[in-house]
């Protein structure tokens, strides 16, 4: 082929290929036609060899000229075809994919805090509130922390109520009956004055019933400072029962006995179903007992490293389930435990 066929040949595939690389459709295609015109063995691509035979230098420039420009062009509409099928792909992209906003959501099942968690917290907040701060300790004991440091030496008949779960392992250990066990740990580390509160799972060995289960929870305020009375007592007892429960209930205090406090007192709260008149709720009495306090034995301050000549304290304490149950009415204590949806969702 002369120089002139050879370069009339080149702007022949040129052509060609700028037309049928303008009609591909998809990138797949065009990746198919650059084999086809500038691939190692195609037409185009195979001028330069025929190039050498020719002998002119000024024939090869021309033919020269002729093949860069059919390779540029050619090179020119894939890169223009192949940005075009991008542009569109995402346009289709958006219209196919778009999100209806207008469309209605799935909503998301929301957990919730378990009613006794709820009750803990507001109890830990109103005495935060009073300048108390939160104390926990082991749920798994030993018999001197338990019993023997409040006051209840082997044998005290106290003991006997509250049936404990010793560990086969050791006689020793023990799962709490009671958060008391930390009033000692406090004042282990603790220096008076000393304001905690101590919210908690205690155990008994109690078959389950409406108003027992082996699993309960109480919290106690432990305050020991100098100068404390039972006034300073009743006042915080009082202070705590109206955040927890509204300033139109009332308290009253009975005496009663703990090893652990002397004086100690019983506290009931005003019956929130009558206002106090008497029903079924309360018995007819207008009252509700609610839970225990007094004055720090001196043997327990002791026990715990305070000195009673120079310290006194007092102590208070209910179970949770007790205030929840009063709060909203709950009849039956194994609902707190027996996780029924239907319950639980209810707070
Ligand atoms: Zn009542």
């Amino acid at each position: 082929m002369s120089e002139d066929g050879l370069a009339q040949r080149a702007r022949e595939i040129a052509a060609e290929a700028v037309g049928a690389v303008a009609r591909a459709a998809a990138p797949e295609e065009l990746e198919r036609l650059r084999v086809t015109y500038l691939g190692s063995r195609s037409e185009l691509m195979a001028m330069p060899r025929a190039f050498r035979t020719l002998a002119g230098a000024e024939e090869r420039r021309v033919l020269g000229q002729a093949f860069n420009a059919a390779r540029t062009a050619i090179e020119a509409a894939l890169d223009q075809r192949a940005r075009e099928l991008e542009r569109s792909r995402l346009a289709d992209l958006a219209e196919t994919e778009a999100i209806d906003v207008t469309f209605p959501g799935i909503e998301p099942r929301i957990g919730r805090l378990h009613v006794l968690t709820r009750v803990q917290r507001e109890i830990e907040t109103v005495m935060e509130r009073l300048g108390y701060h939160v104390e926990v300790g082991p749920e798994v004991e030993t018999d001197w922390y338990n019993f023997e440091a409040l006051n209840l030496p082997p044998g005290h008949a106290v003991r006997d109520m509250q049936d404990t779960f010793f560990f086969t392992s050791s006689e020793d250990l023990l799962l709490r009956t009671h958060t008391s066990p930390m009033q000692i740990r406090a004042m282990e580390r603790l220096q008076p004055p000393i304001y905690v509160i101590v919210p908690g799972r205690t155990y008994r060995r109690d078959a389950s019933d409406a108003s027992h289960s082996p699993q309960f929870m109480q919290v106690e305020a432990l305050a020991v400072d100098e100068g404390l009375t039972v006034g300073d007592l009743k006042g915080t007892v009082m202070a705590f029962a109206e955040g927890v429960w509204g300033a139109e209930r009332r308290i009253r205090f009975r005496p009663n006995f703990f090893p652990y406090t002397e004086p100690s007192f019983e506290f009931d709260v005003s019956c929130g179903v009558c206002a106090g008149r008497g029903c079924r709720t309360c018995a007819g009495t207008g009252w509700l007992e609610t839970g225990g306090c007094g004055m720090v034995h001196p043997n327990v301050l002791r026990n715990g490293g305070v000195d009673p000549e120079r310290y006194t304290g007092f102590a208070w304490g209910l179970g949770i389930e007790r205030i929840a149950m009063l709060r909203y009415g709950i009849d039956d204590l194994r609902l707190f435990y027996e996780n029924d949806l239907r319950f639980l969702e209810q707070f």
